[in-house]
């Protein structure tokens, strides 16, 4: 059976259900959403945040990713399979990106994309989502209380971007997530009559004739689109799919089996990641009760005064999860917290590659974190200031002692060894298939007519802040794009 629609969207997560929103709005030939995973509506683990961890294996894909070069693929490395993407999956953290951050995708090539043309995009997610923050839980006002100990101040993070501790601005209304299926799609039976949401359906393989993307083939057959195919299925799928249909380094292609329709070598390359590492504690009583989120409290930090914006994002966790699959690396015994930076604008770049032809087979992840020597030089020294945060008289009243990496790491060796044993995603991947490497500025994809990619993929480059906002901004912006071509 073929189904015949005027743009095809294949992935209905945070840029997917933006783009099909925008386009329906705008148009009136039928627009169809694919979506491999289930519907979030009606789904309390999908749609409240305070329920995530009834959240099922079946809500995410499962992969595994490697986090040096060469080490083995243990690191779990989520990413949602469901309408909603990994918005409905993940901890809301919600921030507008810093000018500079669009101002220098605009030096490095994405003509259009500085802040001031940014700002409008920013305006129209205003419109339709709400941001709060969450009831700070006393655990988090003494993270915030240690950071002004030690000269912070406090910043309201919806307003601006800068050096300074406070709460994360939520993309969330009271429990209620406000990813882009919830707020620009729900309800679905009151979608326009054009606009199908296809879910539990996954593309296997795009459609390529003559040099012209024109559809997917599914499990429930065909779909041929007459404008245009909208690629959205997230930084790591929308390259895998590609590359299974054809398109993307050519002797990776062929070593694979799959016939190359197009050599377009920097698909999957430059892979970027926010990479974080963390110092836990053992609390003097248990932590529990947060309302809303148990990543709560944030802090930014400047290293480099030269830098244009803070280059040290942390997430302090009311609780420590392990997130390597073969051993525990950060075992408590008994209550603990963790403040985990990240290294904001990291330079290191991995790569998506294939471990077989197939959409089916997982994806090889190669995370290559600390390939550029500075962002471990930057994490490290983030570590340490984190260590002196313990000592403050606020975090003693919540913490009784640093439990990792503990007092036995002291030099800059003892550190570094410890990074690289725990460090870890906190899965902000994007740049696989960058504008100006892959896409041109309005999201075409270069050498192949009528395909565009919407998702983090076409990050030029790592931004300072969590991802998710900017990936929408994205997805406003490749609507007009869209409409436009
Ligand atoms: C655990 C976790 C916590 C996070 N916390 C935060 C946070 O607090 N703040 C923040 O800003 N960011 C956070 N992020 C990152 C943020 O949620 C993502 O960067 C963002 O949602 C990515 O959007 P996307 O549209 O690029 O991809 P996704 O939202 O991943 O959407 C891709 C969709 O495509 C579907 N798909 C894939 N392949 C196919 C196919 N072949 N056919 C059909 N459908 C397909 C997938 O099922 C998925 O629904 C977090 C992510 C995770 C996983």
């Amino acid at each position: 059976m073929t189904a015949i629609c005027d743009y095809l969207i294949i992935g209905g997560g945070s840029a997917g259900a933006v783009v099909a929103r925008r386009l329906a709005e705008k148009t009136q030939g039928r627009i169809i959403l694919l979506e491999a995973g289930k519907p979030d509506e009606g789904d309390p683990a999908a749609t409240d945040l305070t329920r995530l961890d009834e959240q099922t294996a079946d809500y995410d894909w499962g992969f595994r990713a490697s986090p040096l070069a060469g080490a083995p693929p243990l690191l779990k490395y989520a990413r949602a399979r469901l309408l909603g993407g990994c918005a409905n999956h993940n901890d809301c953290a919600f921030i507008r990106p810093p000018d500079s951050d669009f101002d220098d995708w605009e030096r490095l090539g994405a003509t259009g994309w500085n802040a001031a043309a940014m700002a409008p995009y920013w305006q129209r997610i205003l419109d339709t989502i709400t941001i709060e923050t969450a009831p700070c839980h006393e655990a988090s006002r003494c993270f915030i209380d240690a950071g002004l100990e030690m000269g912070l101040q406090e910043v309201d993070f919806a307003k601006e971007v800068r050096e300074g501790v406070g709460l994360f601005p939520l993309n969330a209304r009271g429990r209620t997530r406000q990813s882009s299926s919830i707020t620009y799609l729900h309800p679905l039976d009151q979608l326009p009559k054009h606009l199908e949401v296809w879910t539990g359906c996954m593309a296997a393989r795009l459609i390529l004739e003559n040099g012209c993307a024109v559809g997917a083939e599914t499990a429930r057959g065909s779909i041929r689109a007459a404008k245009a195919v909208v690629l959205a299925c997230g930084a790591i799928q929308t390259p895998q799919l590609m590359m299974v249909s054809g398109l993307g380094p050519a002797e990776h292609l062929t070593a694979h089996g799959i016939p190359v329709i197009a050599d377009l070598p920097h698909i999957g390359q430059h892979l970027r990641d926010h990479v974080a590492a963390p110092v836990v504690w053992e609390t003097h009583e248990p932590v529990s009760g947060w309302e809303i989120c148990p990543f709560e409290a944030t802090m930014m930090l400047q290293l480099d005064p030269q830098a244009p914006a803070p280059d040290i994002l942390f997430h302090f966790g009311l609780r420590v999860r392990e997130k390597y699959a073969d051993r525990a690396r950060l075992a408590t015994s008994g209550p603990a917290v963790k403040a985990s930076p990240n290294v904001t604008r990291a330079k290191s770049e991995g790569q998506i590659r294939l471990s077989g032809p197939a959409m089916a087979d997982k994806p090889v992840i190669d995370l290559n974190y600390f390939s550029d020597p500075g962002d471990l030089d930057l994490l490290l020294r983030a570590l340490r200031l984190t260590r002196k945060l313990g000592e403050t008289t606020a975090m003693r009243k919540l913490c009784r002692t640093e439990i990792h990496p503990g007092p036995a790491v002291q030099t800059d060796d003892e550190w570094k060894d410890y990074i690289l044993s725990v460090c870890e995603t906190v899965y902000h991947p994007c740049s696989t298939a960058a504008i100006g490497k892959v896409v041109t500025p309005d999201l075409r994809v270069m050498g192949v007519d009528g395909l565009f990619i919407a998702d983090a993929s076409v990050f030029p480059s790592l931004i300072t802040v969590n991802i998710n906002a900017a990936v929408m901004m994205t997805a406003e912006k490749a609507a007009d794009c869209i409409l436009h071509s």
